[in-house]
Order: structure tokens, then C-alpha cells, then sequence
């Protein structure tokens, strides 16, 4: 009962890549950057299993970014026409590449990766992936003539993907829709249809992380606009709810987010983002356990899963290592007021 995870990356080590930076370029390359990106991941397998993490991650060492990690070996993109294009309803602009002929996965992305990982952990390992709707706002596109038809073009990429990760053993598969509360009556008009495209066949658990984004400054200053509470996800929990997937990943500490919003996903396993990743700031045990505590007025034990925020690749390493001991500690602290120690 209620088990411990992270949304998703975790830092990369200085000597892979400049530390503290989103999508930093790697400082290794060939079968060194492979070797490197490998011990990475085992470093952080360990700095997990120590901070009693349950669902463990390779902290997304095997890729630069959340999104064009997955879409590097994807046929149909064109990397050298980068478009600059106003990205989660133009919150910020972004030079992304183009979609310009029908997109192919010529062979695995991440499964080298998470065979690496499954091989040097007996705990649940989760792999997380971008989810389709996050992919279109992300790309442009020049072939396909509409987002929710490419959509489900690279939904069908990513199911095959899916399936090759569990079968590797991966327990969790989460589909990353930063996305979502952009474009908030498109999730349920087709970003839970290319969801459930995405998921399609998969035996294991899936999920889905929503949120308000990495504490960059574009998100910050969106954030401060949005008002007392953040009621975008009133708009589609209901979707998200009546859907196929397992859990919904989303940010409690220090969020606006209003937690009887909770209550609408009452079917559902809820990852409690109860780390904030915009702030260097170690939370202590108590304030985990505290956070926890008042999402179990919606939300039941048995589906609570305590989770980071977001993911904690822009940290400094000792922070986001004080954060996950905080994590285990807090969620320890709920267990056994629960009688579950
Ligand atoms: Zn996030």
C-alpha cells in the first residue's frame, strides 16, 4: 500500500552531460556515450532502491529529451527543417522538427535501455514514454494535414514500442501528456482515443502523467496567471477516468491544483506528486506524509502510489537524491499511521 515512484527523469551525471540544464547536449559519444549513459542509469537504479523507491526508473539516461528521445530513429522526420512554432497553445516557442512524409519505427527506441535496467533491478521498473498528443505539440507538421490523424500515427509507433517494453519485463509504461491541459477539450475528443491507440493489447500497467510543467520560466509565469486554483483538469478527468489506463500521474505539492479534483478520477490508481520540482528545496519526511495525507481524503490507500511532481532532470543531483530519501521516508511515515509500517 501505497507504493513510491518517480514521474520520470532524473539528473544526469556532469560528466554526461552539463548538469542542471533541460536537454543538455551529451558529453560523451559512440559505444563511450552508450557505456556511460548505462552506468548512469545503474547509479540511479541504486540511489532509488536506497531511498526505499518501489517503481523504479532509468531516470531517462538512455535519452536528451522527453519527447525527441523517443522520435530520433522515427523515419518521416525531418530534423533539418526545424520550424519555430508557439508550443502548449503557445505558452512558449520551441524550434521543433517537421513531419514530412509517413512516419515508420524502423526498430526499437528504448529497448536496449530498459533490458539494461530490467537485468540489474528485482523492483517494478517503469519506462516512461511521450504520449501522442504531447508529440504533435511538439513537431510540426507537413504531411498529414491534421494533429489528430498524426496522432494516431505515432500512437500506433508507440503501442509497438510498448508491447516490445514488456515484454523486456517493464511493469509500468507511462505515456507523458504535458499536453493535456493545454488542449483540454481535445483530450477527450481524441487525446484518450490515441491513448487507448497507444496502450493498445499492453498486459502491464499504464499510466499517464499530466502536469503544469518543469519550473522553467515560461511555466512560471504561466502558472502565475492561472489564479488561485488550477481548474484545468476539472475539464477532462472525467475522460481520463472512463479510460482504459491504469494511473494518472499528477503534481500536489505546492501546486494550485484543488485536491477535490481528485475525486473525479475515483476508478483510478493516483500517482500523488508530492516532491516539487521547481524548487531546491529538500522537503522533510512530514511534509510528503502531510501531502499524501490530504489526497487521501479522495483518494483510497489502496490506489495511491506517492509520486514526484514532475520530473527532476533541471535539479541539481544531491537535491533530487534529498528528494527521493524525503519521498520514501514520507510515504513510510503514511504506511504505518495507516497500520501498514
Ligand atoms: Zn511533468
Amino acid at each position: 500500500m501505497i507504493e513510491t515512484t518517480v514521474a520520470g527523469s532524473l539528473p544526469k551525471p556532469s560528466w554526461l552531460a552539463e548538469p542542471e540544464k533541460l536537454w543538455a547536449p551529451w558529453r560523451l559519444e559512440g559505444a563511450s556515450l552508450i557505456e556511460g549513459q548505462q552506468d548512469a542509469a545503474l547509479a540511479w537504479i541504486k540511489i532509488q532502491e536506497d531511498a526505499s523507491i518501489d517503481i523504479v526508473s532509468d531516470g531517462e539516461q538512455f535519452r536528451k529529451h522527453f519527447v525527441h528521445g523517443f522520435l530520433e530513429t522515427i523515419e518521416g522526420i525531418d530534423w533539418q527543417r526545424m520550424t519555430t512554432m508557439g508550443i502548449r497553445d503557445n505558452r512558449y516557442d520551441a524550434d521543433v522538427p517537421t513531419v514530412t512524409s509517413e512516419l515508420r519505427r524502423p526498430g526499437s527506441v528504448h529497448g536496449d535501455g530498459a533490458r539494461f535496467c530490467r537485468e540489474r533491478t528485482n523492483n517494478k521498473l517503469k519506462v516512461t514514454l511521450p504520449g501522442p498528443m504531447t508529440i504533435c505539440d511538439t513537431i510540426a507538421d507537413a504531411h498529414y494535414g491534421s494533429r489528430p490523424e498524426m496522432a494516431m500515427a505515432f500512437a500506433a509507433l508507440l503501442n509497438d514500442e510498448a508491447k516490445e517494453l514488456e515484454a523486456i519485463g517493464v511493469d509500468v509504461i507511462q505515456f507523458d501528456e504535458p499536453a493535456f491541459n493545454a488542449f483540454m477539450s481535445e483530450v477527450g475528443e481524441w487525446g484518450v482515443e490515441a491513448l487507448h491507440r497507444a496502450t493498445q493489447g499492453l498486459t502491464c500497467k499504464t499510466a499517464v502523467h499530466i502536469c503544469y510543467g518543469y519550473g522553467i520560466k515560461a511555466n512560471i509565469d504561466w502558472k502565475g496567471s492561472l489564479g488561485t486554483e488550477w481548474r484545468q483538469y476539472e475539464a477532462f478527468f472525467p475522460a481520463l477516468n472512463a479510460s482504459r489506463i491504469d494511473q494518472v500521474s499528477l503534481e500536489c505539492a505546492n501546486s494550485r491544483v484543488p485536491l477535490t479534483l481528485l475525486g473525479l478520477l475515483k476508478d483510478k490508481e493516483v500517482l500523488v506528486g508530492a516532491i516539487d520540482v521547481a524548487t531546491d528545496e529538500i522537503e522533510t519526511p512530514e511534509q510528503v506524509a502531510a501531502t499524501l495525507r490530504a489526497a487521501l481524503e479522495f483518494v483510497d490507500p489502496e490506489r495511491m502510489v506517492a509520486c514526484t511532481n514532475c520530473g527532476m532532470a533541471p535539479l541539481a543531483r544531491p537535491v533530487a537524491e534529498g528528494k527521493l530519501k524525503a519521498l520514501g521516508k514520507g510515504a513510510a511515515l503514511l504506511r504505518k499511521e495507516l497500520g501498514h509500517a
